[in-house]
Order: C-alpha cells, then structure tokens, then sequence
C-alpha cells in the first residue's frame, strides 16, 4: 500500500497539494458551443461575427464606434497611426506598464517619454506628465494599472490644454469607470486587449473605441492592408472582386473564430468583474490585518476598478519581502507574478533611450515591493481563503 491518499479528507488534501495557478480564464460551455458554431459557419476569418462583436461592445463601454484587432499591442499601435503620431513626435507614457506601450511608439517612430507615478496609486501621474511635456509631445499614452482607471480626466484637461491626443491603454480595465463614465468612452481612442490572461478573453485579441468616426474608419483600413473598408465583403454572395489599397496598411485584423468567442465572454463581463472585485474586497479585508507590513492597493473616491490584478505592496523596510513571498507561495503551490519590470529598466529600450536606474524612483519603489497575487473570477472561496492564509502567515515573517 502506497502513502497515497485515502477517501476521507480527500478534497482537504487535494486541495492543500493542487498548484493554484496565478490566472486561469474561464471557459464555459457556452463559450465552447459558440466558437463551434463559428468553425461550423464556414466563414473562419474576419467576418460578420466581427462586426456582431464590435457592435456589442461599443455598447458595453458607451462607446459610438468600436474596431476589432487582433490584439492589445496592435490596437494601441493603431490608435498611435491613426492619431498622427510619427517619425520625431514624443508620446508620454508610465514606466510602470507592459513593454508594448513603448514598443509600439518606436514602431512608429517617435520617442517613448515616461512620467513616473503616483506612489499611492501606483498610476501615471498627472503632475509628472505636465514636467515632460514639450514642443514635441504629440500624444499622451495613459495606462489604467491594473484595472484601476488613471486620472484620465486631469489627463484630458492637459491634453486638451495642450492639443495632443490621449490614448488610453485599458488593457486591465474592461468595465471599470470614473463617476458614471464608463473607460472606452472617455479617452480620443481606448486600446483593450483579449490575451489569455486579461479579464475577458478570445486567446489573442484587442478592440479600440472612439467617438471619432474617421479615426474609427482610419483604423478598420489599417487593420487590412489599406484597402478600403469592407473588402472583406468581396468574398461573400453579392461581394466584388476589385479593391483599392489606399494606404500602407498591417495585417492585425480579428478573426469570427476569436470574436465567437469574444461575444460570448462579453455577455459574463459584469458577472466576471463583480467576483473579481468579490476576491479583491475579501483580499483588503484580510490583509488589513497586517497592518504596515504591507501597503494595500487603493480605489480612488467616485471610481469603479475592474481589479485585473490585486498588486499588494511589501512594507518598505522589509527589502527582500516581495522575493521571498514569491517563493514561499510557490512552494506552497500558488503562483503570483510581477507587473511590471519597469520599461525604463529593460536592456534593449533603457540602454536606446539612454535611461538608469533612480529615473523614475516611484515605479522604481513599487516594482521592488510589489506582487500580484492571483485574482481571477474561477476561483473558488477555498482559493481565496488559502491565498489569505498563506500571505497573511508568511509576510510577518519578512518583517524588519
Ligand atoms: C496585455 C497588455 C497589453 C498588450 O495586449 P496584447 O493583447 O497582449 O497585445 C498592453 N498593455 C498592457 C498594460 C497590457 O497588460
């Protein structure tokens, strides 16, 4: 006979040796049957369930047009074209966010400018954006961290002041809103993003939102190849073979295969954020307990988040907390992450843009403290509860 384990409190020791995985999407059936009944239609590519899904979503967000793409990183790319932003030109982001914010700017030739952030917030920082705006400035790239909305509209103020563009990467901030403002209908343009671990999914994937039809008409020409809008049509009954390309265009159009699933996953959004904020309320809870050894994520007066991560921030004395705590729960079988390494930090950008170490001492400070713990709206109460136990038992131990 093995040591292995017997019926009676089985589910108790199951659960003690199963890895918690930092994020897992949630799939249900009819997410499956939808994406079926896409493959079934015979029409795989950029189609009419593109169309479905860009029309629901515009409305989800309040929003007047929406663009699908085929990802987060290709929607703020477009949005970048889209809004003028060129060889020369200088575009203000936070360091504090995910390398495809800064990648993009020199993919359109113009020079990522970092604002430092608010050290409570952990978001870009209004004041630090004013300090490095310049003749050059073109465009302000504004990330809501970790699903919490930046001060988008002081952001819009500046912007307006200064007649630049803003681009709001709302990557982690499906459904959150400022007052009764739903983020995607703020903003010039709005990028989010589907990628398998965001709030909802379609594997790959990203959208645009914007109030500007021609920015919006813009977009859907980039997103293939410049030829003019629905050239996709040409394929269907009553479609025509000839097209122009009217500009140098991309290939980042989304497919009825993503966006099947896509529309599926929207109909749950709110019921996914609300269990979202669900863990995240029971999370502030139970750490409040443990006083200053750990700095509690915030939500500002007025604002709804849609708690893409629970960042929780080791005390500042304990130097090696954030690091251990990632280890220790490891080892205990769950997994958390670090958003973000800093872009300034980064060999390739950092060494380009000429940029060290002490830059930007906010992000800086919370990318050494900080450690995002798993929140994802398939987590049992089981899971929560031992996330809790574990932080709340180990991080006393990192003290002094
Ligand atoms: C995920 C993410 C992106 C990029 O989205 P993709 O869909 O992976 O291309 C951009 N910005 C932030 C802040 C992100 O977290």
């Amino acid at each position: 006979m093995g040591s292995g384990p017997t019926a009676a409190g089985e589910p108790e020791a199951a659960s003690e040796r199963s890895y918690l995985p930092f994020h897992r999407p949630s799939i249900e059936e009819e997410d499956l049957a939808a994406v079926r009944r896409a493959l079934e239609s015979g029409w795989l590519t950029h189609g009419p369930l593109c169309r479905e899904f860009e029309s629901a979503f515009a409305a989800h967000v309040g929003a007047d047009r929406a663009v699908s793409l085929s990802s987060g990183t290709a929607a703020l790319h477009l949005a970048l074209v889209a809004s003028g932003v060129g060889p020369g030109d200088e575009v203000i982001t936070t360091p504090l966010t995910f390398c495809a914010c800064a990648q993009v700017i020199e993919h359109v030739g113009a020079r990522p400018v970092f604002a430092d952030i608010d050290s409570v917030t952990m978001q870009i920082d209004p004041a630090q954006i004013e300090r490095r705006l310049s003749p050059r400035t073109k465009a302000i790239m504004a990330v809501d961290y970790g699903g919490h909305p930046c001060r988008i509209e002081e952001i819009m103020k500046i912007a307006r002041d200064h007649g630049i563009a803003v681009i709001e990467d709302a990557a982690h901030s499906l459904g959150a809103a400022v007052g009764d403002r739903v983020v995607g209908s703020i903003a010039d343009v709005t990028a989010f993003s589907f990628y398998a671990t965001k709030n909802i999914t379609t594997g790959e994937g990203g959208m645009i939102t914007t109030a500007n039809e021609e920015l919006a008409d813009r977009v859907e020409r980039l997103r293939l190849h410049g030829i003019e809008r629905d050239a996709w049509r040409r394929y269907r009954q009553g479609g025509s073979w000839s097209y122009d390309v009217a500009e140098l265009g991309f290939k980042m159009n989304m497919t009825d295969i993503q966006a099947a699933l896509g529309l599926s996953q929207l109909r749950r959004e709110d019921a996914i954020r609300s269990r979202r904020a669900a863990i995240a309320a029971r999370y502030t809870d139970a750490f409040a307990l443990l006083g200053d050894l750990v700095e509690l994520p915030v939500v500002e007066e007025g604002v709804r988040s849609a708690w893409h991560l629970y960042p929780l921030r080791m005390a500042g004395g304990a130097r090696h907390g954030r690091d251990q705590l990632f280890k220790d729960l490891e080892h205990l079988g769950i997994g958390s992450s670090v958003h973000f390494t800093p872009i300034h930090l980064t060999s390739y950008l950092g060494t380009r843009l000429g940029y060290r170490r002490g830059d930007y001492p906010m992000s800086e400070d919370t990318y050494s403290r900080v450690l995002s713990l798993p929140i994802f709206a398939a987590m049992s109460d089981a899971d929560v509860a031992r996330v809790i136990d574990a932080v709340t038992r180990l991080v006393p131990g990192y003290a002094g």
